[in-house]
Parts: structure tokens; C-alpha cells; sequence
């Protein structure tokens, strides 16, 4: 048993600082994964999960308080912003918006090209992890 943790297990900034959107036929009434009843329209061709576009935002599918143990109600249903959201220091390549959503709930970056390498003690170094989040700023 691994005695790391995917940093994302404890983290969950991105669900909660981000507008997660996408174009609207992800939504499973057109064709797409997506809960339709956990979006909301954006604009003509685009969507967004509920409660991301509120101020503060807040993803409708995030279980828990971001910093604390949280996991996504919809992880294998995610929108394609979810899904190529990388977390920073995944394959080696720092990920600003991470580390960003992170510092907004007084969690430390993950990464940084011009630090040490702090992935190794967090485990992820080379993790093949599917990007879990995120969107666009909000
Ligand atoms: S991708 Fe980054 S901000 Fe999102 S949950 Fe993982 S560590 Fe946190
Ligand atoms: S991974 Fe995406 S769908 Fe899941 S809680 Fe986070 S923002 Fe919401």
C-alpha cells in the first residue's frame, strides 16, 4: 500500500475557485456524459457546472471542503475541463492555475519549474493520474 496521497484527495481548490465550462452536447441530453440537472446554461453553445459560476464558486459534484478529504460526485462523468485539468507537477510540468486555486485556500504549491522538485515528497512525481479538473477562471 502506498504511503502517499494523491494531493487532489485533500485538496479540491480547483472545484471551488474555477467556472467549469464546456461546450453544451457534454451534457447527457445531447449526446454527451455530463448530468445535464448538474449544469446550467452559460450562453448559446456553452454550459457550466452548477454553482461554478457563483461568487464564491463552488462545483455542485464536489463532496467534502476543499483542504479536507474530497472527492468529485460525478468522476466518471467529468466535463472535458475536469478531465484535462492537470494537477501541477504532474509528468514534470507546472500547472500555475493549481498551484493558484491551492493558494487561495491556504495550501501550498505543488510545483514550481524554478524550485526544487516538491513532487517527490507528495509521491506524484511521474504519476500517471487522470487529470481530475478544472475550467477556466471565473
Ligand atoms: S488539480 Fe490541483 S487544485 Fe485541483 S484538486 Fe488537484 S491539487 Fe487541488
Ligand atoms: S472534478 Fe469537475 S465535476 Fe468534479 S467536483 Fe471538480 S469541478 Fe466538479
Amino acid at each position: 500500500m502506498s504511503d502517499s496521497l494523491n494531493p487532489c484527495m485533500t485538496c479540491g481548490a480547483c472545484c471551488a475557485h474555477f467556472r467549469v465550462s464546456f461546450y453544451w452536447a457534454e451534457a447527457d441530453d445531447a449526446g454527451g456524459v455530463v448530468p445535464v440537472e448538474l449544469t446550467e446554461p452559460l450562453s448559446l453553445l456553452m454550459r457550466n457546472m452548477r454553482g461554478t459560476n457563483d461568487r464564491p464558486p463552488r462545483c455542485i459534484a464536489l463532496q467534502g471542503e476543499p483542504g479536507s478529504c474530497v472527492s468529485c460526485g460525478i468522476y466518471s462523468q467529468l466535463p472535458s475541463p475536469c478531465r484535462e485539468f492537470a494537477m501541477s507537477g504532474e509528468n514534470g510540468v507546472w500547472n500555475e492555475a493549481c498551484d493558484r486555486a491551492r493558494a487561495r485556500y491556504g495550501l501550498p504549491a505543488l510545483f514550481h519549474p524554478s524550485l526544487p522538485d516538491m513532487t517527490e515528497s507528495y509521491g506524484i512525481a511521474g504519476a500517471s493520474q487522470p487529470a481530475e479538473h478544472v475550467q477556466s477562471p471565473g
